[in-house]
């Protein structure tokens, strides 16, 4: 997947408009952003871990035009996780790994107030299991935000363990303000591990969890596939107890994971 202006596609909704309202450095690693406006009165409430797109059109060309007749393509896109959505106040927060290069990863880093942003969706999510009391949530720090969310969604009295990896002990953080959670943090520490190596060696080593308990992992696409088949073939569990997801993949821009397993 590159970033090649897609033709139009006009069947698509418009994205909804909104305008940065903060910006907080969270930790060295991670940038939260806020925005509102009008338009956020048509975002629904995102589901568990749902997903929106954010479009970022080249400088200087305004996109989506008000010509009906406009060729203007669509602009690249990047999925993040509309972590907090406040319709009181058409406000949604977004939370941004610094990982580098990537195009919204940077945008992110110089970001300012009043900006314009671009936001397709909310889609997707977390369908939580009517008969879930256990669950193991299994996150880098870009699904930290959907595991945040889906901590959130989980009945009264179901129980959580959270195992998260991180670049190192500055990005330890409270994953949800309303629901209290003890996350297993794995530090990278500089280590020239492979991304998201440290969850896979956790979960080769880790006790066999509760035959009935559910699987949220949601890393690098490639480390998530070789949890995936740790959890089948050495914890014994069962695919459709599994939600498993690549958010990025590793030397790829913009990298669209379509394999969800078999939920
Ligand atoms: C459903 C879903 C929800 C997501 N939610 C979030 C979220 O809330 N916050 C968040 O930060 N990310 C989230 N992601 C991941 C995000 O979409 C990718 O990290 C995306 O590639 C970032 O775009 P970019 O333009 O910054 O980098 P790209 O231009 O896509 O990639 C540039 C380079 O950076 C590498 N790269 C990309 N992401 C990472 C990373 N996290 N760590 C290290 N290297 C990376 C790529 O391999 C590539 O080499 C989510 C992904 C999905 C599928």
């Amino acid at each position: 997947m590159n970033d090649t202006p897609s033709p139009p596609r006009k069947q698509r909704p418009p994205p909804k408009e909104a305008f940065i309202d903060a910006i907080e450095h969270v930790s060295p690693g991670l940038i939260r952003i806020s925005c509102s406006g009008p338009e956020l009165a048509q975002f629904a409430q995102p589901k568990p871990a749902g997903h929106i797109k954010l479009f970022f059109p080249p400088e200087g060309v305004v996109w989506p035009s008000k010509d009906p007749a406009s060729e203007i393509p669509r602009p690249p896109s990047r999925t993040y996780t509309p972590r907090r959505f406040d319709p009181a106040q058409n406000r949604l927060e977004i939370e941004f790994v610094r990982h580098g290069q990537g195009l919204a990863s940077s945008w992110a880093e110089r970001a300012r107030i009043g900006e314009r942003v671009l936001i397709g969706g909310p889609g997707g999510g977390y369908p939580v299991p009517e008969d879930i009391s256990d669950i193991v949530i299994i996150a880098d720090e870009s699904a930290i935000p959907g595991a945040g969310m889906v901590l959130e969604a989980l009945p009264h009295g179901c129980r959580a363990k959270v195992i998260c990896e991180i670049a190192n002990r500055s990005e330890e953080r409270a994953l949800s303000p309303s629901v209290a959670s003890t996350p297993v943090w794995l530090h990278r520490d500089n280590t020239s591990l492979a991304p998201s190596a440290l969850l896979e060696e956790y979960v080769r080593s880790m006790p066999t969890p509760a035959s009935d308990a559910y699987f949220w992992v949601a890393c690098e696409a490639a480390a998530m596939r070789r949890i995936r088949d740790l959890l089948i073939t050495k914890h014994g569990a069962e695919r459709t107890r599994l939600h498993t997801r690549g958010y990025w993949k590793f030397g790829e821009t913009n990298h669209p994971d379509h394999d969800y397993g078999a939920d």
